[in-house]
């Protein structure tokens, strides 16, 4: 008897949702693989997709929300999207506009979000919009969308510096109807179920940046074998091999401090800080690791011969993404400061 495939889709969904769940440390060892070995990002993409499309309806979801929206995702046969940031707003969530309005026994939705990876190819979007605009954060709920829904569109799609397959996507959503029963939870819990998505997908999206910073660095050691100047081969000179040396440091480092808040997870621990902590030294890595791909490839590095220009492509879009290094960073001295009240 042939044997079922391994779905990578349904490693964030339980299995009586014919999902095929795996630790958060199972999938940050696996997702790093795929980003250094597929050295495409846009594979990794897909696999956050599977993440971000689902967590919160995992976690705050009802039975028939779980029912409905799961399994499908878990098949491999559909894809959901997020949609949290806005062309006025991305590192500060509370200050998103979209408007949920309670509308009989259901919402009317309005406004615009931008970036919503995957929207054009997704069958739902988890948005997130403001039921009560006089509660700041504690207004925004998340809401699951069947983007075949009247009032949802999909306006642009903007091709970006790198990640090619993605694009910028924006979406419209002008007097859209939904049912009440597409809340997430209940209203004014928005922002703790995006955040506690976010905990989860930032930790996995790390990985990727691991797994990229290791297929730039495998690409100039091995060029750096080959090609010789001035009768030695380049790795001979230390103004290029101690960088990479540093380079391969920090790769353990940064996967190590992943490992630490994937573990965390798996505990049952929070882990926003040691998250961020990861992501910031993946994201300089990742910068780092990219730009010496090209820099020992000289000239020919800068052209499509090499994969090292695509590498060097992606990592500078691929950073921004879940959140901002700057705002890892302010995650970070908010625990330092709050810890040590200064
Ligand atoms: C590849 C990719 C995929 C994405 N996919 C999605 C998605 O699926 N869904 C979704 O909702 N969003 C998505 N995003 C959007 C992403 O979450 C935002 O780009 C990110 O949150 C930053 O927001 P912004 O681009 O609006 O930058 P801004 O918030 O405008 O920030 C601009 C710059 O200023 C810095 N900055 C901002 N505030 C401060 C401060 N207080 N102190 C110091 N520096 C500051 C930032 O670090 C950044 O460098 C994606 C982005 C990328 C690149």
């Amino acid at each position: 008897m042939a044997e079922e495939p391994y779905r990578y889709t349904g490693m964030h969904i339980p299995g009586e949702y014919e999902g095929h769940p795996r630790s958060l440390l199972d999938i940050v060892v696996i997702i790093e693989e795929v980003a250094a070995r597929g050295k495409s990002p846009i594979c990794n993409l897909l696999l956050e997709l599977a993440g971000l499309g689902t967590a919160a309806i995992v976690d705050g979801g009802n039975e028939e929300q779980k029912k409905k929206y799961l399994p499908p995702i878990a098949r491999g046969e559909a894809i959901g999207c997020f949609s949290l940031t806005e062309p006025g707003t991305g590192s500060d969530a509370s200050g998103i506009k979209c408007r949920a309005e309670r509308v009989g026994d259901g919402y009317v939705i309005n406004g615009r979000k931008r970036y919503t990876s995957g929207a054009h190819e997704s069958s739902h979007v988890i948005l997130f919009a403001v039921t009560d605009p006089n509660k700041g954060s504690s207004g925004i709920s998340v809401f699951v969308i069947p983007t075949d829904t009247p009032g949802f569109s999909v306006l642009e799609r903007v091709k970006c510096i790198g990640l090619r397959g993605h694009q910028d996507e924006e979406l419209l959503l002008k007097d859209c109807r939904i049912p009440r029963e597409n809340l997430i939870g209940e209203e004014g819990r928005g922002l703790h179920y995006g955040l506690k998505t976010l905990d989860e997908t930032r930790t996995t999206l790390t990985a990727g940046f691991i797994g990229l910073a290791r297929a730039c660095l495998e690409a100039a050691v091995e060029y750096a074998k080959k090609r010789t100047t001035f009768g030695k081969p380049l790795f001979q000179r230390q103004a290029l091999s101690f960088p990479l040396a540093d380079i391969a440091v920090e790769i353990d480092a940064a996967r190590l401090l992943n490992y630490k808040a994937a573990w965390l997870h798996d505990g049952g621990m929070k882990h926003t800080v040691e998250t961020a902590k990861a992501k910031v030294l993946a994201s300089k890595v990742m910068l780092d690791a990219a730009n010496m791909g090209v820099e020992v490839h000289g000239g020919f590095g800068c052209t499509e011969r090499h994969p090292v220009e695509r590498y060097y492509r992606d990592a500078r879009i691929w950073s921004f993404a879940q959140g901002t290094p700057q705002m890892m960073k302010f995650i970070i001295t908010r625990d330092l400061f709050g810890k040590y009240k200064m």
